[in-house]
Order: structure tokens, then sequence, then C-alpha cells
């Protein structure tokens, strides 16, 4: 009997420079310790306020299954925050509930894509971006972004890769550069995705997480709303990774439909998970500063470290819980130097090259472990790409 193409070319194949972390994994069972600076999740648990909302919640009785598009009052909810956020009316029509941020990036190109079809994203990207497209039996096709501009898209690049596109795929706050997009780049996105008629399915996940300049939402933007996704989520802004919501908001039309999809895949998110989440929303921006906090602190104390030596380049930490350290003047690949890194330091870091091309000779820093053991592994880090550095400069 066969496996579905569509399930057996989901992933690319081969390592894609996950090989650190499942390495690292493999030390800490064996004792090792290990700093790991390496996933997107916080150190930091669900609130007490919001767990407390969620017991409330099943213990009266919201255990049964919950309304497929979403509780009225959450969509409700998430559809005045997009409104305030954007300025763009928003109702709960507007608003489908998902578990999770990752199962709206998978619906979200389900509405979009044909079989076939090609649908684009931007390197570098979110591990899942790639899979997720084939998943829904579409071809995803990459447009390099670039170190030397900071990663900011060009919209000159993803007009070249366009013809015969449906979609474009962004990510601001992005994972994993860490950087914000400018309005800038936006509206040069959002021209592009309207003279060649593309759907912008716009992952804005870290949106309360901006350290430097301000989080535009693409819906915003003159004639977007019509053509706009956006895919949202608790996980990162409450640290409700585990509890798997997160929501679509797009056209009525295209919710519609969604609703149809979410009937024959989810059937939809736990009540009590969704009465937590709108609680956690509802308690407003001082709560989602508090969970964000640690992240600022870090970046802090990260350029401050970083300021007192001059082999790592830092890419513009504007956003996101990531620092993205160009490597390059130590003569190593990000690949080489996050093993070298592990080996001598046992401090883990993504390789750039798990996030695609563009990022080569860089890694990933993942701001997640307590103040003081990161500043520690971050001045180990760099004094180690130091004597690196010396030693290709010796040769
Ligand atoms: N999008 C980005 C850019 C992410 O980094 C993540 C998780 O790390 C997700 C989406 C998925 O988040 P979730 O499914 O937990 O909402």
């Amino acid at each position: 009997m066969q496996l579905s193409h569509r399930i057996t070319h989901l992933t690319g194949g081969g390592s894609d420079g996950w090989d650190v972390f499942y390495r690292a994994r493999r030390m800490k069972a064996e004792g090792v310790p290990v700093a790991e600076l390496t996933i997107g999740e916080h150190d930091i648990r669900t609130h007490a306020s919001i767990l407390a909302a969620m017991d409330a919640s099943a213990k009266g009785g919201h255990t049964g299954y919950a309304m497929v598009p979403g509780v009225a009052s959450l969509r409700e909810t998430v559809a005045k925050r997009i409104e305030a956020q954007t300025g763009v009316p928003t109702t709960a029509d507007n608003v489908l509930i998902t578990p999770g941020g990752q199962a709206a990036l998978f619906a979200a190109h389900a509405a979009t894509c044909n079989s076939g079809d090609t649908a684009l994203y931007l390197d570098p990207y979110y591990a899942t971006y790639p899979g997720t497209i084939r998943g829904v039996g579409a071809i995803a096709k990459a447009v390099q972004t670039h170190a030397e501009d900071a990663f900011q898209p060009r919209a000159a690049d993803i007009d070249a890769a366009a013809e015969g596109a449906v979609s474009l795929l962004i990510n601001s706050p992005n994972n994993p550069t860490g950087v914000v997009y400018s309005r800038e780049t936006l509206e040069g996105i959002a021209e592009v995705c309207k003279t060649r008629d593309l759907w912008l399915i716009s992952d804005e996940v870290y949106d309360t997480q901006v350290w430097e300049g301000e989080h535009i939402s693409p819906r915003a933007l003159p004639g977007m709303a019509e053509r706009t996704l956006i895919v949202g989520s608790m996980s990162k802004s409450h640290a409700m990774t585990g509890s798997r919501c997160g929501w679509i908001v797009g056209p009525e039309k295209v919710i519609n439909h969604l609703i149809n999809l979410a009937t024959h895949t989810t059937y939809g998110v736990p009540g009590f998970i969704q009465d937590a989440a709108d609680f956690a929303l509802n308690a407003g921006a001082e709560l989602e500063a508090e969970v964000a906090a640690p992240f600022r602190r870090r970046r802090q104390l990260a350029k401050e470290i970083l300021a007192g030596q001059n082999t790592l380049g830092l890419v513009p930490a504007q956003g996101a819980m990531y620092l993205m350290l160009d490597v390059r003047a130590t003569g190593m690949s990000g690949e080489e130097f996050a093993n070298a890194l592990l080996d001598t330091h046992h401090i883990a870091v993504m390789p750039g090259e798990s996030f695609g091309k563009a990022a080569a000779g860089h890694i990933r820093v993942a701001m997640t472990i307590a103040d003081e053991a990161f500043a520690q592994a971050l001045q180990t880090l760099c004094t180690f790409a130091a004597e690196r550095a010396n030693t290709v400069a010796a040769q």
C-alpha cells in the first residue's frame, strides 16, 4: 500500500541543520548541563490568573464540544484587538479560532492554494513554513532576503518570483532574525501583492514582542484587508504554547470556508482554553508586557555584552525572542560554529542554516533561559568567537 506523496514529501528530507538541537537534547538526557538557547519557548509558564480562568471554565462545565468557529466572546475580543491594531473595521465574522498559529498557517494555505499552485515564503524562515505549504499540495518557493539589508525583504525580489504564484507568507516580528518589517518594506510588499494578485498570509504571532519600531499589520494598508489573512496566537504573547489557541483574521467569505475546513479537521478548540484566552486578552497590555519583559531585559543585556566585542555582528534585534548573530568573521559556517560551541562549552544555539539559505554564516540565539545564565552563556559565546577569529587571522 502506498503512502501519499503529500505526507512523505512534507519535510524536505535531510537534517535541515537540526542536528545540533537533537545532539544538545541527547547530551542533556545523558546528564550534561547544556545551556539551551535553541527553541522559542518561554522559561516562565502560563500566568496563574490565566490558569485560574481556565480552571473556572472547565469546572463550570465548558468541557464539551465548543463552537467550531470559536466561542463568540473570544471571536469578538480578537476582532476588537485586530481592529484596534489596524483601524480596519473587524467583526467576529472575520475571525476563526484555531488550535494555535500553526493550524492557522495550514488553514490559510489550504484556503488559498490549489494542488500544484506556487506559494511564496521568505528565507530565512520559521522551520515549518515550506512543509506547511507542501502539506496542502502546493509548491513552496523561497524568496531570499539578504543580511546586507538586515533581512528586510526586497519588493523587487518578491515581484521577480511572483509569476504564477498565488500567495506570499511573511512574518514580522520575524523568527529567526528578530527583525521588524518597516512601513516601507510592508508597503512594497503590499504593492507586489496587489499588482500580482497574491494573497498575503501575515504571521503576526510575535506582535507583542516589539523592542524597536512598531508592529504594522499589512491588513492596515490601503486595499490589503481583502487579500490579507492574519495568523495570530496566544502562544508567544501569553506564554500559552501548550494551550494551542490561535486565530485567522480575514475576509468573511474566506472565514466561512475555513469554518467548513475546521469542521472536517480540528472540530474547534476546547472551550475552557478559549475562555482562558479571552480572559488573557481582556487582561490587557500590562499582562502582555509582563510576559514579554524577560526578553526585553535579555535583549538589553545582550546588547551590552555584544558592544564589548567586534567579532560577532548583531542583526538589528527589533522584536521576538531571538538574536541573530553573524559569525562569518570566525571563518566558520553557522552549523560549524554551533557544533563547536556545543562541544566546547555545552551551549546550544541554532545554526542559521536551519532556517534556509539566507542566514548561512549566522546563528540564532533564543533568549529563553534565566538572565544570569543567559548573560554568562552569551559572554562565553563571544569569547569563543573571538578566539576562533584570532586563530583564523593568524593563519
Ligand atoms: N509562527 C512562527 C513564526 C513561530 O515562531 C511559531 C512558533 O514558534 C508559530 C508560528 C507557531 O506557533 P503556535 O502554533 O504555537 O501558535
